[in-house]
């Protein structure tokens, strides 16, 4: 049985502690999350004076379950239909706390049987069953604001300072100049000289004109492969103009596009030069990247809810990016995932622009 992880906080922030009055209390903090624990777990700093220490107890975590259904069927478990239809039959040593057709089940299985209960109202156990902390873990900082670029930004490097970028260098050697001035247009690609000559800024741009961010990156002018020694060639902009107080808070890379075509597909790939080279290829669709293959996350296809979404993985990371489709899916996102990379015998990484320009 999997017990929940705490440690004490190890920022600076104190609370009154119960005991002395003081503001000298660390709370307890949940090791996965960051989240206080309530705010009766704690310790207070003023060790040879007050001395106060409150530890969480050991425990399960259990999340808050809904169905649709629950019946006892014997007395080891318990008969439950989930909202979509699913029928499991749950040992009653898994169920630690029910009203009605809600109860609380324990982590170990709900993750054991892929359950979706992330995001729900969760709650502690005692090995002996009792619950131990009865309010929700509160988020310990509030999110922060996410910084944008100014449109104004985004003019000045494109069109006051123009520079020209090994990518649009490359892209010319296989399309015409009018086929790459337009993905360009479409795509706000700009050239810089920001860190390494003729690089190539990506700009994160969202459906509702906010800048996120501008990714910087490397190409090699014959081969149009991404430069990678004599190490990884990628900065941002935030860093190139000195903002450390950026909040860098991404967004997909053509976001900004989904409003060209609102009856148009969504094609999402991973990589930023791959969405523009089948905007070329492709142009009835509109293409998007997440910029690394962890960035496929529900918080930055939000936007998309509605549309007809495809994602085209990289050779190797079918799998990786199916498991999150159906957790997409799941939220009610129109998704599927092309196996086409996957079902090929390329090596690793080989993406949809590899192949079309294979041929
Ligand atoms: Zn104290």
């Amino acid at each position: 049985m999997q017990t929940f992880k705490y440690n004490l906080d190890k920022g600076s922030k104190k609370f009154i502690c119960p005991n002395c009055h003081k503001k000298t209390f660390v709370r307890y903090v949940e090791n996965e999350t960051g989240n206080y624990l309530p705010d009766t777990y704690g310790r207070c700093d003023r060790e040879s004076k007050c001395n106060f220490h409150n530890a969480p107890p050991k425990g399960k975590k259990c999340f808050l379950i809904s169905f649709l259904s629950f019946k006892s069927i014997s007395d080891k478990a318990y008969k439950a239909t989930t909202e979509d239809g699913s029928i499991y039959f749950i040992p009653k040593s898994q169920v630690l706390e029910r009203t009605g057709k809600e109860c609380f089940i324990t982590e170990w299985y709900l993750k054991s049987n892929d359950f979706r209960y992330l995001g729900n109202i969760s709650k502690y156990f005692t090995p002996e069953n009792e619950p131990v902390i009865n309010t929700v873990t509160t988020a310990k900082v509030e999110p922060e604001k996410p910084s944008y670029h100014s449109l104004k930004l985004v003019d000045r490097l494109y069109n006051e300072e123009p520079v020209k970028d090994n990518l649009k260098t490359y892209l010319e050697t296989i399309f015409s100049e009018v086929e790459v001035f337009s993905a360009m247009q479409n795509y706000y690609l700009t050239g810089t000289n920001y860190y390494w000559n003729n690089a190539t800024v990506f700009w994160q741009m969202d459906h509702k004109e906010r800048v996120h961010a501008g990714k910087i990156m490397l190409y090699d002018p014959l081969t149009g492969k991404r430069v990678k020694e004599p190490y990884n060639c990628i900065n941002w902009i935030h860093n190139a103009i000195k903002e450390p107080d950026f909040n860098l808070n991404q967004c997909l890379f053509g976001m900004h596009r989904i409003n060209d075509g609102h009856n148009k597909p969504i094609a999402i790939v991973e990589s930023e030069k791959t969405a523009v080279i089948m905007s070329i290829i492709v142009p009835d669709v509109v293409w998007l990247a997440t910029g690394s293959k962890q960035n496929l996350k529900v918080k930055l296809i939000q936007p998309l809810i509605g549309r007809k979404i495809i994602l085209y993985p990289d050779k190797g990371e079918f799998k990786d990016w199916q498991k999150k489709a159906e957790l997409m899916k799941g939220l009610g996102y129109k998704i599927e995932v092309s196996d086409l990379l996957e079902t090929t015998d390329n090596k690793r990484g080989f993406d949809l622009a590899d192949m079309y320009l294979n041929k």
